[in-house]
């Protein structure tokens, strides 16, 4: 377990933003370069087309013209973005951060499941938070329960279906 980088044996830059603290070390090292990068970005960069998805136009000085699609909550339930940095290590690009720069509550509005992921989480984190919002969950809507039933209507059914009589091989 990776404690020595959680907030009770570490204080944090105030360079820093919070949504990077309690993250392990690579993690932090990779989104602050990031994050510097988008230093200074500006709203000019960035059209919000809903309060989940961005364009983002390009650091790239030659083409800047060039802007990429940024979702906070794709359609799979997913953060994304255009670019190869994204696509190569999943982890929050420069053109993410220009997001979470412009519109501070940005972050909190990408999936529980990705910010909580365990590579991009300290794993002495979110093990209590976790065990108590799946409880609360299953005891709402008791759906376990409606799957086994069906299921095992189905299987008896098929189970008391007759055999269908084999065809004839013609030689
Ligand atoms: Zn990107």
């Amino acid at each position: 377990m990776n404690v020595g980088a959680s907030d009770q044996h570490k204080k944090y830059d105030d360079s820093v933003p919070s949504f990077l603290h309690n993250r392990p070390k690579t993690v932090v090292q990779h989104c602050m370069h990031r994050w510097i990068d988008s230093e200074n970005s500006t709203l000019d960069d960035i059209d919000q087309v809903s309060s989940l998805q961005f364009l983002v136009k390009s650091f790239n000085e030659v083409n800047k013209t060039l802007c990429y699609e940024v979702f906070l909550e794709n359609e799979s339930g997913m953060p994304s973005c255009q670019c190869m940095d994204w696509m190569n290590k999943h982890l929050p690009c420069k053109l993410l951060m220009t997001g979470f720069r412009q519109f501070p509550n940005s972050w909190n509005l990408i999936p529980v499941i990705y910010r909580d992921n365990p590579y991009i989480c300290l794993d002495v984190e979110s093990f209590p938070l976790d065990s108590a919002e799946d409880t609360s969950g299953f005891d709402d809507d008791n759906i376990s329960e409606v799957h086994i039933s069906s299921i095992e209507g189905e299987e008896y059914r098929i189970e008391s279906l007759p055999i269908p009589p084999r065809q004839r091989i013609k030689h």
